[in-house]
């Protein structure tokens, strides 16, 4: 039925899917970096995002939600894979609002003391969790859990809730153009989001 799933599998998935890179690449910092993170790549891949999802799925599990909800564009589709591993369960996104916050439109509803995990593809800052996190609160819901694909978090984390994340990457090297490696070898700078 289902596969191992560690961190190992997940480096191999993150490579085979072109979701982790190496080379040379420009951050949307300005700074450069000898890799490159790109969860759209393993998003894409159904087939690939499933043994994320189900081993997602069952670390939420104990915290007994009833809604996940994803945070547009990044958390709908693995908030979506994830809710498809657990039964009954609904799948809500979370978009930006006109004052810069993350709101429910399209009639999506949070009930009052609904619980809620929220999912995201990776978590650095936090901060568009925070503001999902803000958004089911004004609704009245209860936010128990954030799950996450890949946590890349270097610091404390703008919400407060447990982080449930499948993989935990750390020590990714970063410079300033003046001081990088890779330009200073001459190796083509890319720009791998455009
Ligand atoms: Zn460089």
């Amino acid at each position: 039925m289902s596969h191992r799933f560690d961190d190992e599998r997940a480096w191999e998935i993150l490579s085979e899917s072109g979701a982790y890179m190496k080379g040379h690449f420009l951050l949307t910092t300005g700074r450069h970096s000898d890799q490159f993170f790109l969860l759209a790549r393993l998003t894409e891949r159904p087939d690939l995002l499933r043994p994320w999802a189900e081993a997602l799925a069952a670390r939420l599990k104990p915290y007994g939600v009833r809604t996940v909800v994803g945070p547009a564009v990044g958390g709908i589709i693995p908030a979506y894979a994830v809710a498809s591993f657990a039964a009954g369960t609904r799948v809500l996104f979370a978009e930006k609002s006109e004052s810069g916050g993350m709101a429910f439109k399209r009639g999506f509803r949070i009930e009052p003391g609904e619980a809620v995990a929220i999912v995201e593809d990776a978590v650095t800052t936090g901060s568009s969790v925070a503001k999902v996190v803000h958004a089911v609160k004004a609704a009245g819901g209860t936010v128990r859990v954030v799950g996450a694909l890949v946590d890349r978090s270097q610091g404390p984390l703008r919400f407060e809730e447990p982080l449930e994340a499948l993989l935990r990457v750390e020590n990714i090297p970063n410079w300033d153009s003046q001081e990088c490696p890779l330009c200073r070898e001459g190796v083509p700078l890319t720009k791998p989001k455009s």
